[in-house]
C-alpha cells in the first residue's frame, strides 16, 4: 500500500516529463484578395503542418467557389443567371440564403447584390472611379437581395443582377477553418483572414490570444488589445481599401441604398462573437448603419454578440461584456473609451 502512494506521483511525474510542449507551426496564404497569416499549436510539428495544409487546402477550396473574379467558380456561374435557374451547390447556396438572412436582419444595410456597384467603383482594379449618381442611380435598379429566387437546388437572379460575396466570405471561411482545425485535433490556433480574426482556444500557456485592434484612424496604431479565447474578432473598417481623389478617401463599403460609399461618422466597427459568418456579415452591416443605429441593433439582436465602434473624433465604444476583456495599457495614443449597456 505504501509503495503505491509513492509510486503514484513518480508516474505522474515522468508522464509530465515525457510529454513535448506544443509545437508552433505557422504559415501565410494570399487568397480572397487579402493576405492570411495562419499559426497552430499541435502534439508534434508534423501534426502542426498536416493541420496547416489541410486549413490552406480549404482556403483554396472557398476562394475557387465563392470568388465572382474567378470565371469558372460557383458565384460566377449564378451571376450569369440572367433570369433563369442557374443549379449550386448546397455550400453555397446555404451561404447566399445565409447571406438574405442578414439582409432581412439588417434592414437592407448587408446587401450581396451590391455587385454591380461594387464594379462601376471598381476598388479592386488599377483604375478605381468615383461614379455619377445618375449611373448610380440606374445600378440601384439592380440591387435588392429581396429578389433573389431560390429553387430546388437553384437560384435565380434577375438580368444584370450579381451577387458579392465579399463582406461575408472571409468570416465563412473562418468558421470552416474551426472545423478543420477540429478534425485535426488542433485545440489552441490564431488565424487572421485579412480584418476576421479567429482565436481558436486558449494560447499554450493558457493564457487568451492577445489580439491588437487597429486604430483606424491611424491605421500604424493600436487602439488596444482584445484578450480572446475561443472567438472571432471581426472588424469592418475604410482603411481596408480604398483610393483617394481630389482629396476625398473613397472605401469598399456601399451604402446599399444610395450606391455611395457608407459615411455615418463610423470608420470601424469590430465584432466579438461565436460564429465568424456572422461577424463578418455584422461588421459590415454595423458600419453602414452608423453609430445609432448600429447601437439599437446590438441591443436587440437575437444573437448575444460584442462590439468595437470607433467614430471620426477617434471615440471607442466597447459593449460592457469587454470590460474584461480589453487592454488599453499599450494604445500608443490617448483614446476617450465609453462602454456601452444595454439598457
Ligand atoms: P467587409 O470588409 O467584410 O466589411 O466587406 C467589404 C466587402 O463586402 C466589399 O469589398 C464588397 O465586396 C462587399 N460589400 C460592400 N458593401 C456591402 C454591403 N453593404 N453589404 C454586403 N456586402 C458589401
Ligand atoms: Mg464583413
Amino acid at each position: 500500500m505504501k509503495k503505491q502512494v509513492f509510486l503514484l506521483p513518480l508516474l505522474l511525474l515522468l508522464l509530465c516529463g515525457c510529454q513535448q510542449a506544443p509545437q508552433e507551426s505557422s504559415t501565410q496564404v494570399y487568397a480572397m484578395d487579402t493576405m492570411m497569416d495562419l499559426t497552430v499549436y499541435a502534439s508534434t510539428s508534423e501534426a502542426g503542418e498536416q493541420a496547416l495544409h489541410a486549413a490552406e487546402t480549404e482556403i483554396y477550396r472557398l476562394d475557387a467557389l465563392l470568388s465572382r473574379h474567378d470565371e469558372s467558380s460557383a458565384v460566377s456561374a449564378i451571376n450569369k443567371s440572367n433570369g433563369t435557374p442557374v443549379a449550386a451547390d448546397e455550400e453555397v447556396l446555404s451561404l447566399l440564403k445565409t447571406s438574405v438572412d442578414y439582409f432581412q436582419q439588417t434592414n437592407g444595410a448587408f446587401d450581396v447584390t451590391v455587385a454591380p456597384i461594387m464594379d462601376a467603383w471598381n476598388f479592386t482594379g488599377e483604375t478605381p472611379r468615383v461614379p455619377s449618381r445618375q449611373e448610380l442611380d440606374q445600378l440601384l435598379t439592380l440591387v435588392g437581395s429581396d429578389r433573389i429566387v431560390f429553387g430546388d437546388g437553384t437560384v435565380t437572379l434577375e438580368e444584370g443582377m450579381a451577387v458579392d460575396l465579399g463582406g461575408i466570405a472571409k468570416g465563412y471561411a473562418s468558421d470552416r477553418l474551426a472545423a478543420v482545425f477540429e478534425e485535426n485535433g488542433v485545440d489552441s490556433a490564431m488565424v487572421s483572414l485579412g480584418g476576421n480574426v479567429y482565436a481558436r482556444g486558449t494560447r499554450p500557456d493558457g493564457n487568451p490570444w492577445r489580439i491588437a485592434v487597429q486604430d483606424p484612424n491611424d491605421p500604424s496604431a493600436y487602439l488596444g488589445v482584445l484578450l480572446l479565447t475561443d472567438k472571432y474578432a471581426i472588424t469592418s473598417g475604410g482603411y481596408q481599401r480604398y483610393f483617394e481623389q481630389d482629396g476625398v478617401t473613397y472605401y469598399h463599403i456601399i451604402d446599399p441604398k444610395t450606391g455611395d460609399v457608407a459615411r455615418n461618422g463610423l470608420t470601424s466597427v469590430t465584432i466579438v462573437c461565436d460564429s465568424g459568418t456572422m461577424g463578418d456579415a455584422l461588421s459590415t452591416a454595423l458600419f453602414v448603419m452608423g453609430y445609432d443605429n448600429a447601437v439599437s441593433f446590438w441591443q436587440s439582436y437575437s444573437t448575444d454578440f460584442d462590439m468595437i465602434l470607433v467614430d471620426e473624433a477617434g471615440t471607442v465604444y466597447l459593449t460592457e461584456g469587454l470590460k474584461d476583456c480589453f487592454d488599453s495599457s499599450l494604445a500608443e495614443h490617448e483614446y476617450e473609451y465609453v462602454y456601452l449597456t444595454k439598457n
